[in-house]
């Protein structure tokens, strides 16, 4: 699985369309202080699932719209769109290429979708459970996690390992099914 791409519109610092194209090897993003880098780290968490304002370094969900300039009016709406290479069909996904849109509105509501087709937020987090990648996978370091790792309860450091060796998935279906 090799990330693609990812399209910004509306989201935080990014008013315009903008796609940000991954190739081969590294990509790194440069920039002076607030111009927006961490911002699109926050895109992706969020277009694969994140709920938490928190992870997000905001304080309610509304503030991840462009929120306006002097010369720019506010956004009504932000929607970010992460494209992956899956011909190794590492997700769980019969396509060699998956995209996952998040929509979100002022008034609250939300949108996901599947290479277009709308889904539920937890096809979104099955779709990429026990890959790493996802809201709760580990392919994003953020500042500090190293730290939370270290000093996490011994069931906490568990879920991670779960979820490295692949076995998230059947805790949680187990659990599902235990809810029903
Ligand atoms: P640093 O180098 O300090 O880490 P950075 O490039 O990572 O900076 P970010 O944290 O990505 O910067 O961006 C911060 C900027 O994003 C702030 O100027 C903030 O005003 C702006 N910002 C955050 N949310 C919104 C929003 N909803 N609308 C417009 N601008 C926003
Ligand atoms: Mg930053």
């Amino acid at each position: 699985m090799l990330l693609k791409s990812l399209e910004l519109q509306g989201f935080k610092t990014f008013p315009d369309k903008t796609t940000l194209k991954f190739e081969n090897g590294i990509t790194a993003v440069v920039g002076p202080n607030g111009s927006g880098k961490s911002n699109i780290s926050d895109a992706m968490r969020w277009v694969l699932g994140e709920q938490s304002t928190r992870a997000l370094r905001c304080s309610k969900m509304e503030d991840i719209i462009f929120s306006g300039t002097p010369q720019r009016k506010a956004q009504g709406f932000c929607e970010v769109t992460v494209t992956m290479d899956n011909t190794d069909r590492e997700l769980n996904y019969d396509g060699d290429t998956v995209s996952v849109t998040r929509r979100f509105y002022r008034s609250g509501e939300s949108e996901y979708r599947i290479n277009k087709t709308l889904v539920r937020l937890r096809d979104v987090h099955e779709l990429f459970m026990d890959t790493g990648l996802g809201r709760d996978g580990y392919s994003i370091i953020g500042q500090g996690k190293i730290d939370s790792i270290v000093s996490a309860k011994s069931e906490d450091r568990r879920e991670i390992f779960e979820e490295a060796a692949g076995i998230s998935r059947f805790r949680y279906r187990k659990e599902e099914a235990e809810r029903r």
